[in-house]
């Protein structure tokens, strides 16, 4: 039966829904030469479902929600910001482990958000993960030949039995393990040796592009000194780009290019690693960076610390407008609770920063607010009253 003119189909974002994603063709598009990864309005979105029979579609969690930023070819982009952000979720996108709701990833000139599994196959070569919980992350039952070897004999590159073994001699020896630990089980080596597993497993297929998720946050801290400046060499050695996810400040400076800082699911502020450290702008990345210790007894004792009141917010019903309103220490009366602040460039810099007050939060002009102290109420006294007569 034909509709009526009158009648036409409402759009998914009349809904409140993420726009319909375009058609899964593989497209070369025009880029910059020098970035490796470009992301736009990029949206990772998780359904809540409700009810027993129907299961219906009651809303979604917005774990990453209209991103933009690229990642250049040979740079260290570091990924930080509190648990719950979005960063992971951003970093499996990127490598089509997730699917992304609306927007687009460019890797290497070509458009790879709707690709199929079987286009993206000769792809995931070149991009690779390295996980952050080094004993999850590694078959228990498998050797670490097995483990290090998998990826070339998934995708037809072992070139037998001999060639395999070599080359699995090879990677170990490059993350600096001995080549009788190609035998070996996972559980025979500590935390820092299985990452260098991991990195090894990662390396095998000579990728480009590498999301480390959180790779040293479940080792000591002397180990992830050794793992960082390890990662540093094999960069150097093979031109590797990576996105360093993590939310230890200190260790994302140390090998970072840049830095992105994330807020429930947003970008809120990139720029490079020392002028993000020395001058940042939004007030979460103030906030975040006044609880980094300084090696300096002096500094450190004049030093006060913002500490932001409340929690972070759910995903599934973020903040309108500034989603940091709610926690914002600078937050003004008008446009904070008013419009989405986009993220910008300042002053002819390449310092982007999401906050309609960067430059006069910058200037001194506006000062963190003193929290007001709510005080309960006194419960009411207790009066003897007399007994009726
Ligand atoms: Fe804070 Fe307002 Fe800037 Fe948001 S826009 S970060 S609430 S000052």
């Amino acid at each position: 039966m034909k509709l009526p003119s009158i009648v036409r189909r409402i759009l998914p974002e009349e809904r409140g829904e993420p726009p319909a994603p375009p058609s899964a063709v593989a497209t070369t598009v025009p880029s910059n030469g020098n970035n490796l990864l470009e992301i736009e309005n990029l949206k990772v979105w998780f359904p809540i479902k409700s009810g027993i029979f129907l299961d219906r579609h009651v809303g979604d969690v917005r774990a990453v929600d209209d991103v933009t930023f690229q990642i250049r070819r040979g740079e260290t982009l570091g990924l930080v910001g509190e648990s719950g952000c979005g960063k992971s979720t951003v970093g499996r996108a990127l490598l089509r482990l997730y699917k992304p709701t609306a927007g687009r990833i460019v890797f290497d000139g070509q458009d790879i958000t709707r690709l199929g599994e079987a286009d993206m196959r000769p792809l995931r070569r070149r991009m690779q993960i390295v996980f952050q919980d080094p004993f999850a992350s590694l078959n228990p039952r498998h050797s670490v030949a097995r483990i290090v070897g998998e990826p070339l004999k998934v995708h037809g590159l072992s070139g037998g039995r001999k060639p395999l073994a070599r080359r699995v001699r090879e990677l170990l020896e490059i993350v600096g393990l001995p080549a009788d630990a190609a035998t070996r089980y996972p559980h025979e080596f500590s935390g820092g040796q299985r990452q260098r597993i991991g990195l090894a497993r990662a390396l095998a297929l000579n990728p480009d592009f590498v999301v480390a998720d959180e790779p040293v946050s479940a080792l000591d801290v002397s180990i992830q000194a050794q793992i960082v400046n390890l990662m540093e060499d094999l960069q150097h050695e093979f031109g590797l780009t990576y996105l360093f996810i993590a939310h230890d400040l200190a260790i994302v400076r140390h090998i970072s290019t840049r830095i992105a800082v994330m807020y429930l699911g947003w970008i809120v502020e990139i720029s490079s690693a020392d002028e993000l450290y020395d001058d940042p702008l939004h007030p979460y990345t103030i906030s975040l960076l006044s609880a980094v210790p300084i090696p300096d007894p002096i500094v450190e004792r004049q030093r006060e610390a913002i500490l932001l009141p409340g929690d972070l917010p759910s995903p599934a019903n973020p903040p309108p407008a500034c989603r940091f309103h709610t926690r914002c220490p600078y937050v003004q009366p008008t446009l904070c609770r008013d419009e989405i602040p986009e993220l910008r460039t300042v002053e002819g810099s390449e310092h982007l920063v999401a906050c309609h007050w960067a430059e006069k939060i910058r200037a001194g002009d506006i000062k963190p607010h003193e929290r007001e102290i709510v005080l309960e109420p006194p419960p009411p006294e207790l009066v003897d009253v007399p007994p009726p007569v």
